[in-house]
Protein backbone atom coordinates (compact mmCIF):
# COMPACT_ATOMS: atom_id res chain seq x y z
CA UNK A 1 0.00 0.00 0.00
CA UNK A 2 2.45 2.65 0.65
CA UNK A 3 5.91 2.76 -1.79
CA UNK A 4 8.64 3.01 1.20
CA UNK A 5 8.84 1.82 5.12
CA UNK A 6 7.83 4.31 7.45
CA UNK A 7 11.30 4.98 9.11
CA UNK A 8 11.46 6.55 5.78
CA UNK A 9 10.09 9.63 7.00
CA UNK A 10 10.32 12.02 3.88
CA UNK A 11 8.47 9.86 1.96
CA UNK A 12 6.45 7.48 4.52
CA UNK A 13 3.13 9.32 3.20
CA UNK A 14 3.42 7.90 -0.69
CA UNK A 15 1.63 5.45 -1.81
CA UNK A 16 0.99 3.62 -4.26
CA UNK A 17 -2.41 4.73 -6.66
CA UNK A 18 -3.25 1.11 -7.36
CA UNK A 19 -2.19 -2.33 -5.18
CA UNK A 20 1.05 -3.90 -6.62
CA UNK A 21 -0.43 -7.41 -6.23
CA UNK A 22 -4.10 -7.09 -6.96
CA UNK A 23 -4.32 -3.45 -9.55
CA UNK A 24 -7.09 -2.55 -6.33
CA UNK A 25 -7.03 1.04 -6.53
CA UNK A 26 -6.64 2.58 -3.41
CA UNK A 27 -8.27 6.30 -3.48
CA UNK A 28 -11.71 4.72 -3.85
CA UNK A 29 -13.39 8.30 -4.50
CA UNK A 30 -11.56 11.48 -4.77
CA UNK A 31 -10.67 12.35 -1.12
CA UNK A 32 -11.47 8.92 0.36
CA UNK A 33 -8.65 9.21 2.52
CA UNK A 34 -9.72 12.85 4.35
CA UNK A 35 -11.90 10.60 6.81
CA UNK A 36 -8.86 8.47 7.63
CA UNK A 37 -7.84 12.53 9.80
CA UNK A 38 -10.65 11.32 12.13
CA UNK A 39 -9.36 7.76 12.60
CA UNK A 40 -5.59 9.14 13.43
CA UNK A 41 -6.94 12.19 15.50
CA UNK A 42 -8.60 9.60 17.87
CA UNK A 43 -5.17 8.14 17.50
CA UNK A 44 -3.89 10.93 18.61
CA UNK A 45 -6.05 11.50 21.66
CA UNK A 46 -5.36 7.50 22.67
CA UNK A 47 -1.63 8.57 22.71
CA UNK A 48 -2.14 11.79 24.56
CA UNK A 49 -4.23 10.18 27.40
CA UNK A 50 -1.82 7.35 27.34
CA UNK A 51 1.39 9.52 27.97
CA UNK A 52 -0.60 12.45 30.04
CA UNK A 53 -1.68 9.54 32.78
CA UNK A 54 2.21 7.66 32.18
CA UNK A 55 3.59 11.22 33.36
CA UNK A 56 1.42 11.49 36.14
CA UNK A 57 1.90 8.38 37.65
CA UNK A 58 5.83 8.77 36.73
CA UNK A 59 6.13 12.15 38.13
CA UNK A 60 3.58 12.56 40.71
CA UNK A 61 1.80 15.18 39.47
CA UNK A 62 4.61 17.26 37.70
CA UNK A 63 4.29 21.03 36.04
CA UNK A 64 2.27 21.56 33.06
CA UNK A 65 5.20 22.13 30.33
CA UNK A 66 6.58 18.11 31.65
CA UNK A 67 3.05 17.05 30.77
CA UNK A 68 3.10 19.04 27.52
CA UNK A 69 6.91 17.53 26.50
CA UNK A 70 5.55 13.67 27.31
CA UNK A 71 2.65 13.90 25.07
CA UNK A 72 4.41 16.19 22.39
CA UNK A 73 7.45 13.88 21.44
CA UNK A 74 5.70 10.56 21.19
CA UNK A 75 2.63 12.25 19.27
CA UNK A 76 5.41 13.33 16.99
CA UNK A 77 7.20 10.31 17.02
CA UNK A 78 4.25 7.92 16.11
CA UNK A 79 2.37 10.47 13.97
CA UNK A 80 3.80 8.61 10.43
CA UNK A 81 2.69 5.74 12.24
CA UNK A 82 -0.40 7.01 13.17
CA UNK A 83 -1.09 8.19 9.34
CA UNK A 84 -0.38 4.80 8.40
CA UNK A 85 -2.25 3.04 10.18
CA UNK A 86 -5.40 5.72 9.99
CA UNK A 87 -5.55 5.10 6.26
CA UNK A 88 -5.16 0.92 5.99
CA UNK A 89 -8.23 1.29 8.96
CA UNK A 90 -10.24 3.59 6.94
CA UNK A 91 -9.88 1.29 3.76
CA UNK A 92 -10.79 -1.44 5.86
CA UNK A 93 -14.01 -0.27 7.14
CA UNK A 94 -14.99 1.80 4.42
CA UNK A 95 -13.16 0.71 1.57
CA UNK A 96 -15.95 -2.27 -0.21
CA UNK A 97 -18.56 -0.41 -2.06
ZN1 LIG B 1 -3.93 -6.08 -3.59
Amino acid sequence: MFKYPASDLRRATQMHQDCPHCGFHFEIEPGFFWGAMYISYAFSVAVSVTFGVLAYLVFDDPAVWVYCLCIFFPLLLLSPLSMRFSRVLMLYWFGDE
